[in-house]
């Protein structure tokens, strides 16, 4: 009893661990309320910890050292400092992570974003004439120019430019749809909901697996219709014994009747990846030459930039749009706006948009140079780490967010088997560090795919492992 009560006052006291060199120099990055919070908290810790004792040993007088005290003290008030919203290592292989944040933007864009985040900026002025401007303007022109379309207009995500759409051409009014379109996004995203939260009434047409050009016309009324959908089955494909009406024979009877068609492209492909032997993708372009008066997609699937919903077609819609006052609601961000001009721009030069943004060259990255890296990468971990094995497989990679559901992208990947632990243990050890790093686990081994791993990133994986393996 005399030695726990020993113990207890041997703990140091809070000046006494102020005082510490550490903690000193943790004062100067980490605020001072984060570090007497730790502070508090650790020393409560250590009291209950040894009250909680029931033999006391000599190595209970460690528990008490300033030192062994001070050091955690240091690396919790590091972590309390760590952003909730930050960087992990995506070694999964799939390219547009939903969880893991979708796009990469381009590195290229940086500055430009970054200018006008921290500067005051033309964000709605004129400065030809002085007078307020429109945030719309700056990127029309440059969505009109790349895309050969009559008007656009962008809001926050594609799903709200589909509310959108919906409920200025079509409250009150039926939209006719396919029955073997009726997608379910995610997160909640269904078009039936969608449909009735912009006011329109679904129609649907067609069957599961079939739909032809007469289901529409049928179900067509001169004063009741609002718009033809056409919705892109982004994350399904229907197989087999199949029929659906190509966008430019209803863009045709929609024309016929003058109803609006509506393309949800969902993805948004501004390059045809066709030439990299993806087949799987209509692009936006390929959708506005289908004739479709409106055609909205996503910016941060396979174009490749920030969250945002691009509304693309017929000026005398768009109009329309702009005048809806959900558009105010929807109203996109400056620093998404910012990026979304920056990477658009880039696609005035194809070379330069594969090259630069992230999505396309993970996409496209020749198999040699991923067997290089994965090779690379695997036999850094088998010289530099203990405690584990690393061998290579042949595996897929995928596009994900919903995009190219059945496009497998053949990679190198690297199979990874702790000798000493589990592979759960080690999966959870790995995504618990300061950078989290994803990896894919199947069948009682841990995969990483180089495809979605950057170059800079190799050696934090080693040293993430080797922290992780030392036990
Ligand atoms: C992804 C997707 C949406 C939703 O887009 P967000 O940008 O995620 O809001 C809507 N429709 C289709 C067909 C999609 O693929």
């Amino acid at each position: 009893m005399t030695q726990k009560r020993e113990l207890l006052r041997a703990i140091p006291k809070v000046d006494e661990i102020i005082d510490h060199k550490s903690i000193k120099e943790i004062l100067s990055s980490v605020s001072r309320n984060v570090v007497m919070d730790v502070i508090r908290r650790s020393l409560e810790q250590t009291r209950t910890s040894i009250l909680s004792l029931e033999d006391l040993s000599e190595k209970d007088f460690e528990k008490v050292d300033i030192d062994v005290i001070v050091e955690k003290i240091v690396l919790e008030a590091k972590r309390e400092e760590l952003m909730n919203l930050r960087r992990v290592i995506n070694a999964t292989g799939v390219i547009l992570h939903t969880n893991l944040g979708r796009a990469l933007l381009p590195e290229c864009i940086k500055d430009q974003v970054w200018e006008t985040a921290s500067n005051y900026s033309t964000l709605e002025y004129n400065v030809k004439n002085g007078l307020r401007g429109s945030r719309y303007d700056h990127i029309d022109g440059i969505i009109t120019k790349l895309l050969k379309c009559e008007a656009a207009l962008v809001v926050n995500n594609n799903a709200a430019a589909v509310l959108l759409i919906l409920s200025t051409l079509a409250k009150g009014k039926q939209v006719i749809v396919s029955r073997g379109e009726l997608v379910e996004i995610g997160g909640s995203f269904r078009v039936p909901e969608i449909m009735a939260q912009g006011g329109a009434e679904l129609v649907e047409v067609g069957t599961t697996n079939k739909t032809k050009l007469r289901d529409y016309e049928n179900a067509i009324s001169e004063e009741k219709t609002g718009a033809l959908l056409k919705v892109h089955t982004s994350n399904y494909r229907i197989l087999g014994f199949t029929e659906e009406v190509p966008l430019s024979e209803l863009s045709e009877l929609g024309n016929k009747y003058n109803i609006p068609v509506v393309h949800d492209l969902g993805s948004g492909a501004m390059i045809d990846f066709a030439k990299f032997g993806i087949h799987d993708e209509e692009t936006v372009l390929q959708s506005v030459n289908s004739g479709a008066d409106i055609v909205c997609f996503s910016g941060d699937k396979l174009l490749g930039g920030p969250q945002a919903g691009i509304i693309i077609g017929k000026k005398k819609y768009i109009e329309m749009m702009k005048k809806n006052p959900l558009t105010r609601a929807f109203r996109i961000d400056k620093l998404t706006l910012a990026a979304l001009e920056a990477t658009l721009r880039l696609y005035f030069d194809d070379e330069k948009a594969i090259r630069e943004i992230p999505l396309i060259s993970m996409m496209t990255m020749p198999i040699e140079l991923l067997e290089e890296r994965a090779d690379f990468l695997c036999s850094k971990i088998n010289r530099e780490v203990k405690e584990i094995t690393a061998t290579l497989e042949e595996g897929f990679s995928q596009v994900g967010g919903g995009s190219m559901p059945l496009q497998e992208l053949p990679t190198k990947l690297i199979r990874i088997k702790p000798l000493k632990m589990s592979v759960q243990q080690l999966e959870g050890k790995l995504r618990g560090g300061d950078v989290p790093l994803i990896v894919r686990v199947h069948k009682d081994h841990i995969y990483m795919d180089v495809r979605t791993i950057k170059l800079a990133e190799f050696d934090e994986i080693i040293e993430i492992l080797k922290i992780n393996l030392d036990i």
